[in-house]
């Protein structure tokens, strides 16, 4: 593959050999090739996306327990699509003005330590965020950085949903935050896009009662870049449907599928909602049902042992270099994969880890590895989109600098 001329090749478009693991800007991950597949054979014919949305609400019920699913074009849309429904609810009339909110409840109660980049997917459906707490949790006094009453005296009438990032470090606990939100009639969405696998985690924040969770549909189950998966109430992905699927249609003719949402219910055709701009086609849903599939049938401890088998080839091959050293971390707990973190000396090295990276990104084929422990003068391996033959030729770029 390192030889062989790519798509981009062709384009005149440098191609990137990942050893960074799924990150959005660099291609996320590879679609599974049954997702592939799929996709190809979805581009053949014409299907109603609502029905089509239907059967991915069933697989997406069965995987993760939720009352029902649907399909975004990715974990953030999921998350527009969420706040929507929390802000919007029934209401055709708030549905068609989003994201602006004038006189009606948007205010999305969040413990600050969640808060990140992501949550202007939130913020796009008109929701403002409120965040309680601080981060007394990080002086090393045992305080801890958000308090449920502060959760639970943040809810007012204006709060459409409780928002949680899930990390395995996120506090207070998901079970805890249900409940005092519960308490008070309100929602919560639970973002959760990177934390499969373990493949369990697809129900463990239903489990937990969260009312909405979205996972990123393009990281680790490898299904298309654009998609994400929105489980949770009927209520909620019922809304969700009636804000995001195309709405130019002819009333007297228009028989919506009833699991979506029942024509009956509703006053009249609700206008191209917040999520129009958000869609996903037939082939991205049809691709995801399949990488869904795979990913639940996926052997995880073969795949596990292929990671680490990259890893020993990597470890192996830098650890002789002066001022090099190697460490493995295991995956399961922060990470998904294990990784290598390679540590170099500036003192002793040849170069230091910033010039290293730096030089790697700009080779062609450009080489990414792992950047985020670059102010501590390290980087890391890791091998999820990484084959054998990519893994010995990162070694021998590395090599090339610190020889
Ligand atoms: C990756 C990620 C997202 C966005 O997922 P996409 O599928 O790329 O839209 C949102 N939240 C968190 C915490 C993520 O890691």
């Amino acid at each position: 593959m390192v030889n062989k001329a790519t798509i981009y090749d062709e384009l005149g478009v440098s191609r990137v050999i990942n050893a960074a693991g799924t990150k959005t800007r660099i291609g996320g991950s590879l679609i599974r090739p049954e997702a592939v597949e799929a996709m190809s054979r979805a581009a053949e014919s014409f299907v109603r996306l609502s029905d089509l949305q239907v059967r991915a609400s069933e697989l997406i019920s069965e995987v993760t327990g939720a009352e029902a699913g649907y399909v975004g074009s990715g974990a953030a849309a999921c998350m527009t699509l969420a706040a929507a429904a929390a802000i919007a609810g029934n209401d055709l009339g708030a549905m068609s003005r989003l994201p602006n909110t004038e006189g009606i409840p948007d205010e999305i109660v969040m413990p600050r330590t969640h808060r990140n980049g992501y949550d202007h997917a939130f913020r796009a459906a008109g929701a403002r965020i409120v965040d309680v707490g601080n981060n007394d949790n990080y002086l090393g006094t045992g305080a801890n950085s958000t308090e449920l009453w502060e959760i639970a005296n943040a809810i007012t009438e204006d709060t459409v949903a409780v928002g949680y990032m899930q990390k395995v470090y996120s506090t207070p606990l998901l079970e805890e935050v249900v409940e005092i939100a519960h308490e008070h009639d309100v929602p919560v969405i639970v973002d959760a896009a990177a934390e499969v696998p373990p493949r369990e985690n697809l129900s463990t924040f239903i489990d937990a009662g969260a009312d909405m969770v979205v996972f990123s549909g393009g990281k680790a189950i490898r299904g298309p870049q654009t998609t994400g998966i929105l489980a949770g109430k009927h209520e909620y992905i019922r809304s969700a449907a009636l804000q995001h699927l195309d709405m130019h249609v002819a009333e007297s003719v228009w028989e919506p599928p009833t699991e979506l949402f029942d024509k009956a219910d509703l006053d009249g055709v609700p206008r191209q909602g917040i999520g129009r701009s958000l869609k996903v086609g037939k082939e991205e849903i049809v691709g995801l049902i399949a990488a869904l599939q795979s990913f639940i049938e996926e052997d995880q401890d073969t795949l596990n042992k292929e990671w680490e088998s990259r890893l020993d080839i990597i470890d192996n091959e830098l650890a002789n270099l002066v001022g090099v050293t190697t460490r493995r971390e295991p995956g399961g707990k922060l990470m998904v994969a294990p990784e290598t973190y390679v540590e170099i000396d500036p003192e002793t090295a040849t170069l230091d880890t910033i010039e290293l990276v730096g030089s790697l990104r700009k080779e062609n084929p450009r080489i990414f590895v792992g950047s985020d422990d670059l102010l501590e003068g390290g980087f890391t391996i890791n091998p999820m989109c990484l084959t054998d033959e990519e893994t010995e030729y990162v070694t021998k770029r590395i090599r090339s600098y610190l020889e």
